[in-house]
């Protein structure tokens, strides 16, 4: 009965299509309606879906998967992968008596990190399918609470889920012109190996991406205002970070204030000029604009229903609810880390909460990670928030160089470092830098969610070799025992 309904439905449409909309607009009926298809947005159309509900999801761009998949986490690991493959084999092969002659195909390396990105956007599309979701291209504009009018039709529902991401932040003076000037979008896809790349900002993304052109043969200068790299991180191993890169090529220029970068012309050249505060100008071939993600709230009809909004970001209350009833708001939209795994917990906990009165995010135990070589990962209090706040600690570190497996990997820089209240012993934080650091912080994570104290961990047994192994040594290292060092 109903898929005939639905057939009769789409051939009216499509006899009306001609129609002025204003005469007859279409109109659909749904529970929730989600605006945009990131990781925040679909997640939390599936789980609703799971939760018996009818639910569309709009999107304004012609694949699903959000910044996260199209130009985010997802393509920008792929090229980490294949540029950390190439850099190995160029320049480590040889310690482990492998020799070979290694060349560089940008364009395939490009089309592999594409082939990855539909793979996984063309799932994202299977899974609305198959959970039953509508999905509906198109730009929303929220008009009343439950309306939402999308081309030549009006969307309506009980609730309405903004899920809309963020953008690249522009900084004053730095003229972006998507070719030369470019933010990371266009640093996922330069046709060939730019011999200086500017980086403006010392945050995960523009240390990933310089990491990138880096290991292709690009000299890369990363340009920051603060004295430090990775603000958001442990100041000790976002420094043990800066070092290591440093040695990996990457010229860094802290306590940099950028006045401007614009592409200038030179003869029949194009170069890019970087103008810092009280420094000679840095003269580069492409210059990425890295400082931050702003809030994508254009067009949205935030102003004309009053939704609050704190610095761009929307304001929600604990169930994840604006100031108007029936429309909520996750993901990068709203305030806190800009991280995709953190949109899709609000994204479950949003619907679970909408809909069976329960659902949870906690937001100390949410992990961060850049993917550099090696990687750097944190969750939970960094030693300077602990000092901050007058919480008494104890640190236990562990070096990969005293792990069995870093050696046989080839890769022994870096440490694990615990941070636990010195009266509990609960771990209030675990940073770390080091192989697969990414994985390791895992563990440190489903310890803090379970409450665990940095003993818990010491007498846990972990498997030889491995390099959780530094967690564990770590873990009995706040008690001054650790074996191996
Ligand atoms: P988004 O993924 O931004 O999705 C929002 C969607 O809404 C978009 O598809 C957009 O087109 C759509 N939309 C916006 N307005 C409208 C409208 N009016 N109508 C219809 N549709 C609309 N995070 C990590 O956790 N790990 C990483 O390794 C990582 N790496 C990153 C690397 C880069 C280069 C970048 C740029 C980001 C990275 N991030 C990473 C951040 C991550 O991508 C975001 O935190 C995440 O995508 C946010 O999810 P979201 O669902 O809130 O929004």
């Amino acid at each position: 009965m109903i898929p005939q309904l639905e057939n009769v439905k789409v051939l009216l449409r499509e006899l009306l299509r001609p129609l002025p909309v204003i005469l007859f607009p279409m109109s659909q009926q749904f529970d929730l309606i989600v605006i945009g298809a990131g990781p925040g947005g679909y997640v939390a159309a599936i789980r609703a879906a799971q939760l018996g509900k009818n639910v569309a999801v709009i999107e304004r761009e012609p694949v699903l998967g959000g910044t996260c998949l199209n130009v985010g986490c997802i393509p920008s690991k792929a090229l980490l992968e294949s540029s950390e493959k190439y850099s190995e084999a160029k320049n480590e092969f040889e310690e482990y008596g492998i020799f070979a002659d290694v060349t560089l195909d940008l364009a395939k390396m490009l089309k592999r990190k594409d082939g990855v990105v539909n793979e996984l956007t063309g799932g994202v599309a299977y899974l609305l399918k198959k959970n039953k979701i509508t999905h509906i291209a198109g730009e929303a504009t929220i008009t009343a609470p439950g309306k939402v009018p999308v081309g030549d039709q009006v969307v309506e529902g009980a609730a309405i889920l903004i899920a809309t991401g963020s953008k690249s932040a522009p900084l004053p003076g730095v003229e972006v012109d998507g070719e030369n000037v470019v933010t990371s979008t266009e640093a996922l896809n330069f046709e060939t190996v730019p011999e200086h790349l500017v980086v403006i900002g010392a945050g995960y993304i523009g240390l990933e991406l310089g990491s990138v052109w880096n290991r292709l043969g690009s000299k890369v200068t990363v340009v920051e205002y603060l004295d430090r790299i990775i603000p958001t991180m442990d100041a000790e191993i976002a420094k043990d970070a800066q070092r290591i890169l440093k040695k990996q090529g990457i010229i860094f220029q802290l306590s940099s204030k950028v006045l401007s970068a614009k592409a200038v012309k030179k003869g029949k050249k194009i170069q890019c000029v970087v103008e810092c505060e009280g420094k000679e100008p840095i003269i580069a071939d492409k210059v990425l604009l890295a400082v931050g993600r702003i809030p994508n709230t254009d067009n949205l009809g935030l102003e004309a229903l009053q939704i609050a909004t704190e610095r761009g970001r929307i304001t929600v209350d604990e169930n994840y609810q604006t100031n108007v009833p029936g429309i909520y708001a996750i993901g990068d939209v709203i305030a806190g880390p800009m991280l995709a795994h953190k949109a899709s917990e609000e994204g479950v906990a949003c619907v679970e909460k909408l809909y069976t009165g329960y659902g949870h995010v906690n937001y100390n135990t949410i992990p961060g990670v850049g993917y550099t070589n090696p990687e750097i990962a944190s969750v939970g209090k960094t030693e300077e928030q602990l000092k901050e706040t007058g919480i008494e600690y104890r640190k236990g570190t562990f070096p990969f160089a005293a792990i069995g497996r870093a050696k046989a990997l080839g890769q022994t820089e870096g440490k694990v470092k615990i941070l636990a209240d010195a009266k509990t012993d609960a771990v209030l934080g675990v940073h770390i830098v080091g192989p697969r650091a990414g994985e390791l912080i895992a563990e440190a994570v489903a310890a803090m969610e379970f409450g665990a104290s940095s003993e818990d961990i010491a007498r846990t047994c972990h498997a030889h070799p491995t390099l959780a192994e530094a967690v564990h040594e770590a873990a009995l290292a706040v008690d001054g025992r650790a074996i191996h060092f």
